[in-house]
């Protein structure tokens, strides 16, 4: 039913480098969201199966929503243990990159990652992976870097001995990069994925309520007052942006994993094509956090590179503007003229 997705080459280039490492780390981009978790998780249940015992990081805190996830609790913090990390990027045989196209998307770990003299091997959907590679699967036509996981784990024969700590999170990972599949979810194959999946007895509909049923009654709060006295709508531009200052987050009691979400309300607006999130950093003056969605064929990677020092997939990316609320406001404003054309 599915068709490899590696090459004999770069399967056996995999199992070999799996095989001949003795101290592997893994690691995701910064601000993990559920699909770079996940995408861990699960590779990390596969290399226990070959008899591997990896180091899982992230560079910094994840939301509190994934932290239901099986075996989180292995999972080491850059920012809270660095020289520990450092030293084992420092001694490791192989580091993979899950769901991370470019080093500098570990943040702080960035040149630590560089610098490791392991090999190291990509697993990604992002486009232009810029890491040096033993191995670079990136494959930006996937929904999630967790599917790709999947169809590795797959063609490597090793699903079968799987069970729910590889299934759970996996599932996770594709669920939320596709807004529970809602977008960029439309090949078949996803649908037969998620049915093996299954098999493995995971519960997807609390999986689901694990992850968007999870919030504090302040968040919901949060969501009403953006929605209703933070958003600005572009009528004649097909387009949307809000506003979440740090004194709103204090108000409502912000904490990591709150915006999730938010960012794509405003596409519920018949005809709307693109909705940018403007979030004040929680601690640091002038970082404004970017998050830009869209619906068809508008580009908000395009946005996001000319406009916000970012990047990312189609309709799903983001970036950071060094400046205060007020100069991220007008930089939204060039950016809707300056893609006036592709709004109508
Ligand atoms: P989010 O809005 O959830 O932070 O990001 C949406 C998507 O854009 C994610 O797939 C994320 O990986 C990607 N993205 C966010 N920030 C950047 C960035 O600075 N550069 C690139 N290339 N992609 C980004
Ligand atoms: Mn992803």
């Amino acid at each position: 039913m599915l068709n490899n997705i590696l090459t004999e080459g770069e399967c056996s280039l995999l199992r070999s480098l799996i095989d001949g490492a003795e101290t592997i780390v893994l690691c995701c981009h910064q601000n993990a969201d559920g699909d770079a978790l996940g995408a861990m998780l699960g590779w990390a249940e596969v290399l226990r199966q070959m008899g591997k015992e990896p180091v899982m990081v992230v560079p910094d805190q994840y939301p509190d929503y994934l932290q239901w996830l099986p075996n989180t609790e292995k999972v080491v913090r850059y920012d809270k243990r660095r020289d520990y990390v450092d030293m084992m990027l420092k001694v490791a045989d192989l580091v993979c990159c899950l769901d991370l196209n470019s080093a500098k998307r570990t943040d702080e770990m960035a040149d630590a990652l560089v610098a490791s003299p392991a090999k190291k091997v990509l697993i990604d959907h992002h486009p232009d992976p810029d890491v040096k590679t033993t191995l670079c699967i990136s494959h930006p036509e996937m929904s999630s870097t967790c599917e790709l996981v999947f169809r590795i784990v797959w063609q490597m024969g090793l699903f079968d001995v799987m069970g729910k700590h590889f299934a759970v999170p996996v599932y996770c990972g594709m669920m939320t990069d596709t807004g529970g599949f809602t977008f960029n979810s439309n090949n078949p194959e996803i649908f037969y994925i998620i049915s093996q999946l299954l098999t493995k007895r995971i519960n997807k509909d609390k999986i689901y309520r694990n992850v968007y049923h999870n919030y504090s009654e302040h968040r919901l709060r949060m969501v009403g007052h953006v929605l209703c006295n933070c958003l600005t709508v572009d009528d004649k531009r097909h387009a949307a942006y809000y506003t979440l200052t740090r004194s709103d987050q204090k108000k409502f009691h912000f904490i990591k994993g709150d915006a999730e979400g938010l960012v794509n309300m405003p596409l519920q607006i018949k005809g709307l094509k693109l909705s940018i999130s403007l979030r004040e950093d929680t601690e640091r003056d002038n970082i404004i956090w970017v998050s830009l969605r869209s619906v068809d064929d508008f580009p908000c990677n395009e946005v996001a590179a000319r406009f916000f020092n970012g990047g990312g997939h189609l309709n799903a990316s983001g970036g950071r503007l060094y400046c205060s609320m007020a100069e991220a406001v007008k930089t939204v404003k060039e950016a809707l003229s300056a893609f006036e054309d592709k709004l109508k």
